[in-house]
């Protein structure tokens, strides 16, 4: 089977099997009755309660391939987790857990699970942030905990959470399980302790954790190895709960804007590397292509820099003078602004003051950009929009980027697709380069974009350009993307000594 034939419309096509997964399987029957009676009947939503069982998690944004699930268990407290699963410990056949938080990994998949026949964990009733410790810069945060209500808390503190420009009903620990990027850093990064359900029902705490006397200050990496990264894109265990790093408020921000046609794309990107590695501007510096760049009020046909200054306002003053000045005598930018954000008779003020905004921690509670975006609120998107992403990661060059570039007009001259890419700049050296595919739900465009994506995954495969995210339908590249086919063979000792049943389902990344 080719991997665009996959690539399947949940509205027309055929369900995957007529007959629910539990009927025939006594061993997963005995495993959801008794879930039954640890959560209460409400909470087991079962095929025989609902249509089938390829409808039970509902459409998904990128009209992956809508998977048959067994069960959706949905706990209300993190103390239910264990037991739940214990059930499925005990032998193969009890069933596999794939596990959620606010299941809103939208271009990825959303809610589906890689393979078939999963009972979903639905972790977003855990919504409680356990403890808040201003002072120190951290907060014990469950699954569905998301980026809004942590930063509400937040709001007029000294300390910020790195938010990301999904939407604010995102969570901010599965966001950080899959090693998701936010406007200030990685969001793996904010990690610093995990409470974790391990596969035969034991709770472990990794890295840092709060103590009693609140004297050890946040060190995630514990003397010895550190068990805490097993947990990330992991099928080791179900996080039950997080500390999360809250970096200091910064006194003043602000975002630098530079404009540039196709034609200084390898030269800007240069320019924009040098003012990274000198430490002139901090967080996640982004350039959009002139299709993502409308979204933030780009010029037409012109790439977009934003670059963030922060720090004393005094520094602020003096970088955004630095920066803007370089960028003007490189002669590479048809446009250099600092001031859209605060004047108000600006006309793109709005869209800059929510970017502003967004780098200090806050993100857009209202999905005002998210919605522009996307053309539907959140709680539609997996209904309505069409969507998908590719994550690859890009040395910082400006001959990678034009080389990238180059292979993502190749992909939509191909499939007569449009796509869209913003770079996000990780540091002096790495680029996480997000290739966004948003499409209409009807006709041959789905099939297109999914032509596009497979097209993408294997010219950049070939240009040595990975991704370091994969989607439902791509988890079976995992194995060919490994660098070291003996690291690949120490990740699956690991699983089959801590979950030999399976009692978690090997995921996007097995
Ligand atoms: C317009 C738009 C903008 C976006 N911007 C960004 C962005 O800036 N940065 C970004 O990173 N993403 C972005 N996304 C993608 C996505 O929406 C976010 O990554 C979102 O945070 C993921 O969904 P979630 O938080 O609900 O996590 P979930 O879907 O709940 O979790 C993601 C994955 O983590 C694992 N997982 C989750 N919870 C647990 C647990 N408790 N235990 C074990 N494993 C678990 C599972 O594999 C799960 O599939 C964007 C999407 C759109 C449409």
């Amino acid at each position: 089977m080719t991997e665009q034939s996959r690539a399947v419309d949940a509205t027309t096509t055929p369900d995957a099997a007529s007959t629910p997964p539990t009927s025939g399987n006594p061993a997963l029957r005995k495993a959801l009755d008794a879930a039954a009676r640890i959560l209460g009947e409400d909470r087991v939503l079962r095929p025989e309660n609902d249509e089938r069982a390829t409808r039970l998690l509902g459409p998904n944004a990128s009209l992956f391939r809508t998977r048959r699930v067994a069960a959706v268990l949905r706990p209300a407290t993190a103390g239910q987790v264990p037991e739940l699963v214990e059930l499925f410990a005990g032998d193969t056949g009890s069933g596999s857990l794939h596990v959620v938080s606010t299941g809103r990994n939208w271009g990825l998949g959303s809610r589906e699970p890689a393979d078939d026949d999963a009972v979903v964990l639905d972790l977003g009733g855990l919504d409680k942030v356990r403890e808040l410790d201003l002072e120190a810069g951290w907060a014990v945060v469950e699954p569905g905990v998301t980026q809004g209500h942590l930063s509400r808390l937040l709001a007029h503190t000294p300390r910020l959470v790195n938010v990301t420009v999904s939407a604010a009903a995102t969570s901010v620990l599965g966001n950080a399980l899959d090693r998701g990027v936010g406007l200030r850093g990685q969001r793996t990064d904010d990690l610093a302790g995990l409470e974790v359900v391990l596969p035969d029902g034991e709770t472990v705490r990794v890295g840092w954790w709060p103590t009693e006397d609140r004297t050890a200050p946040v060190y995630p990496h514990g003397l010895g190895p550190s068990p805490l990264p097993l947990f990330v894109q992991s099928s080791l265990g179900v996080v039950t709960a997080a500390v999360i790093r809250l970096a200091p408020r910064p006194e003043a921000l602000r975002v630098v804007r530079l404009d540039f046609p196709q034609s200084a794309l390898s030269a800007a990107t240069d320019a924009v590397r040098r003012w990274v590695a000198q430490g002139l501007t901090r967080g996640v510096p982004r350039i959009y292509d002139p299709a993502a760049a409308r979204s933030y009020g780009g010029t037409e046909g012109e790439f977009l820099v934003h670059l963030p200054v922060d720090g004393t306002a005094e520094a602020v003053e003096a970088l955004t003078g630095i920066l803007t000045a370089e960028a003007r005598r490189s002669g590479l930018f048809t446009q250099v602004t600092a001031t859209e954000a605060i004047d108000p008779a600006h006309p793109n003020h709005e869209v800059a003051r929510l970017v502003e905004r967004g780098y200090a921690g806050d993100p857009d509670i209202a999905d005002v950009l998210f919605r522009a975006k996307m053309g539907v609120p959140a709680d539609r998107v997996d209904a309505e929009a069409g969507f998908v992403f590719f994550l690859p990661l890009l040395p910082f060059t400006g001959a990678d980027v034009s080389r990238a570039d180059g292979l993502l007009r190749e992909a939509a001259a191909a499939t007569g697709t449009r796509l869209s890419a913003t770079l996000h700049l990780l540091g002096p050296d790495l680029i996480d380069c997000v290739v966004a595919m948003k499409f209409p739900r009807e006709g041959d465009a789905p099939e297109r974009a999914h032509r596009a994506l497979d097209l993408l995954h294997t010219s950049f495969a070939d240009a040595g350009y990975a991704p370091y995210r994969l989607d439902v339908d791509h988890a079976h590249r995992r194995d060919a993307l490994a660098a070291d086919p003996g690291a690949l063979a120490l990740t699956r000792r690991l699983k089959a000594v801590l979950d030999p049943n399976n009692a978690i389902a090997p995921g996007r990344y097995r």
